[in-house]
């Protein structure tokens, strides 16, 4: 068996759903600028920072020759919210921990592979387009929900990457785009916020629960459909995401507590109780007074 086989065969084992290689050729990134020039990323300064190691991804890694993208199937299976919403990729485990945690021992075998190579780890934390370079990688398609999809596991994934300096061939990249005339994650969209293949951050509920920092927009008291932390609902609308598969790994599995919160609970927790109940995912994070917050200013 070929090292790329041993290597895939070896994702598989440890949990990974998919895996590709391509090379750190630089990005074409007339869609990153146009976006930022539209002023779409909101409040995420951080994207209008590294623009150039965004879209030269050797510049992140001297020496890379290689990028393996790794994705790993999150689905929860069937989540009937009882109340208030939380976006089922945060009622597990961190998936930043956890992936490099897989990502640490795939290397570690990687290098009794090749004993030179050298590498670095990156999960939605560094000036990386994953899911360009997820396509490249022959992954899936960018949906018009701007979302990797994939057709095993729709765009219930997390993605991560492993520059390497050792040179593997790469994949075929995915040119294909299976969303044809779907406009279901557009039309779908509470706020907006969607158009083809764009997401304007300034609209988008998500962005709002996760991200946005100082007042919350006015859009949001009428139009959160009940979603606190996230927003799956171009997802859930995704005709390639009906067939999702419940993931395997028990870290992205909730606690039945976190899904049947109610907006009454989560007023009257007291911190401890929140840092409890949040231990060790994404919605600690957001911290106890943003969930507050946002609980507050929900509509009736
Ligand atoms: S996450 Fe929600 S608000 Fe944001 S684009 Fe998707 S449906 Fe619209
Ligand atoms: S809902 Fe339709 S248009 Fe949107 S990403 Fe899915 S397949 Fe593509």
């Amino acid at each position: 068996m070929k090292e790329k086989e041993k290597i895939k065969k070896k994702a598989e084992s440890l949990g990974f759903s998919k895996i590709g290689f391509t090379t750190p050729q630089s990005i074409k990134g007339d869609f990153l600028l146009q976006w930022l020039r539209k002023g779409a990323e909101a409040g995420m300064a951080y994207m209008r920072r590294y623009t150039e190691l965004r879209l030269n991804p050797s510049l992140l890694l001297p020496g890379v020759k290689t990028i393996i993208s790794l994705a790993v199937n999150y689905y929860p299976g069937d989540v009937f919210y009882k109340d208030v919403k939380i976006s089922r990729y945060a009622l597990g485990r961190d998936y930043h921990r956890v992936m490099k945690k897989m990502m640490k021992e795939l290397f570690s075998y990687i290098k009794s592979l090749y004993p030179e190579a050298r590498a670095r780890f990156f999960v939605d934390s560094a000036p990386v387009l994953e899911r360009e370079i997820a396509r490249r990688a022959g992954l899936g398609w960018i949906g018009k929900n701007t979302m990797l999809v994939t057709r095993e596991y729709g765009s219930w994934v997390f993605l991560g990457e492993i520059f390497l300096t050792v040179e593997i061939p790469p994949d075929r990249p995915f040119d294909r785009n299976f969303c044809g005339t779907c406009r279901r994650c557009i039309e779908a969209c509470p706020t907006g916020a969607l158009s083809p293949y764009f997401l304007d951050s300034n609209l988008c509920i998500s962005y709002v629960t996760v991200e946005h920092k100082g007042k919350i927009p006015d859009f949001y008291f009428n139009k959160n459909n009940g979603w606190i932390f996230g927003c799956d609902i171009c997802q859930e609308v995704c005709p390639w995401n009906r067939k999702a598969k419940k993931t395997s790994l028990k870290d992205f599995l909730p606690e039945p507590e976190r899904i049947f919160i109610t907006r009454e609970k989560l007023s009257s927790m007291s911190r401890d109780e929140f840092q409890r109940l949040f231990k060790g995912t994404p919605v600690k994070r957001a911290g106890y007074e943003k969930i507050r917050k946002l609980v507050s200013n929900l509509n009736p």
